[in-house]
């Protein structure tokens, strides 16, 4: 599904140089470095605060810290979406309560958020799934009208633009009050580890946050808030700021890839290729067709004997997970759980390799 090693090949010299000249600073945690990569980062984004941790996980949990989220609170969030979205507030003792999406965009919507809403829903985490903005501008509102905070889970969808309705663009995972990334090697801004960011245009929320990923202090050793151990080591911090000169190279590869898909395809009855909202950009973090008809099983065994490699993000949503089970009936998640599957999609994809994939696919559908 991923081709980390051909993308390294390709800038082995710049990240070996830094690499090394990282180690010789014996600055491991937290170095220089860090602070220009969060500082690029936020110029990239135009967010005035960006704060590195230790991964996306983390990057959620502590935005929830730094809302003073607490046991009893309620935050709503799609069932359909990775673990992690709701592990981060469950692990706080906060209560996940879960959303339905759209069919087509596999996003979140308002309408679908606001049914959940009740006096102890303290924030709303929209995630951008496979690449693509949900309509933030509606749920901007919706978070208004009932005083709601915002987080996007932007793991997902770094370097995607999100046009509002007056014409303003801005990235993902800056709309909101705060945002979360991941730089887990596979995702479109990925490190050679594990790694995250969170990112605020305010101020105040900035600072509690640069407190919460250190143990809670300002000052080393006088602990004002309980914190944890979140931070960004520096050699990847290294790697991150040599990728993100090509993150737009990178995803606009992805795009081409995904029309490629998409002109091919989209004639097929019994696949719908994904639908794109006109107000936002995708980043293809995933390419995620849905397969009509009860065929998904039968396709994806049909892949898997040709060694054509596939996924399904993700066989089981997390209202039905175990932790997290309920009686909740989310009537598209459930018809997206039997219905999609994931192709490859990366910047190393070669034409050759894609066109092989095609062919075989309109085979199994003929
Ligand atoms: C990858 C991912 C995360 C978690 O990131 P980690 O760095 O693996 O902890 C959170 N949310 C979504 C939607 C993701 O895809």
């Amino acid at each position: 599904m991923v081709d980390l090693m051909g993308q390294y090949s390709k800038i082995k010299n710049e990240i070996d140089r830094n690499i090394i000249s990282s180690i010789e600073s014996g600055r491991f945690v937290n170095g220089p470095i860090v602070e220009e990569f969060s500082e690029n980062l936020s110029d990239y984004l135009n967010v005035k605060n960006v704060i590195p941790c230790a991964n996306g996980t983390d990057a959620l949990q502590i935005a929830f810290m730094a809302l003073d989220l607490k046991p009893g609170d309620e935050i709503i969030c799609p069932s359909w979406t990775y673990i992690a979205t709701a592990e981060a507030a469950a692990i706080l003792g906060i209560k996940v309560v879960f959303c339905d999406v759209d069919l087509d965009t596999f996003n979140t919507r308002a309408d679908l958020i606001e049914p959940h809403i009740n006096k102890n829903t303290k924030a709303i985490v929209p995630v951008h799934l496979y690449g693509q903005s949900c309509d933030m501008a509606a749920i901007i509102k919706l978070s208004s009208k009932y005083n709601l905070k915002i987080i996007e889970d932007n793991a997902q969808a770094i370097g995607c633009k999100y046009t509002f309705p007056n014409g303003d663009i801005k990235f993902t995972g800056t709309l909101g009050h705060i945002g979360t990334t991941s730089f887990y090697p596979s995702k479109n801004l990925g490190c050679y580890g594990d790694g995250g960011a969170i990112f605020t245009n305010d101020d105040t929320l900035a600072e509690k946050i640069r407190m919460t990923v250190n143990h809670g202090e300002k000052i080393k050793y006088h602990h004002e808030i309980i914190g944890c151990n979140s931070r960004l080591d520096s050699i990847q911090a290294e790697i991150l700021n040599i990728k993100l000169n090509y993150l737009d190279t990178y995803n606009s590869n992805r795009k081409i890839m995904a029309n490629n898909y998409n002109l091919a395809l989209s004639g097929i009855n019994e696949l719908v290729t994904p639908k794109v909202l006109d107000n936002s950009e995708h980043v293809y973090h995933q390419y995620t067709l849905r397969v009509l008809n009860g065929k998904r099983d039968d396709f994806s065994s049909y892949l898997n004997d040709l060694a054509i490699p596939s996924m399904i993000y993700y066989p089981i949503p997390i209202h039905k997970q175990k932790p997290y089970r309920n009686d909740q009936i989310l009537k598209n998640t459930d018809i997206l759980s039997d219905e999609v599957i994931s192709l490859p999609i990366h910047t190393e994809l070669e034409t050759s390799s894609q066109e092989y994939i095609i062919e075989n696919i309109i085979k199994f559908f003929k």
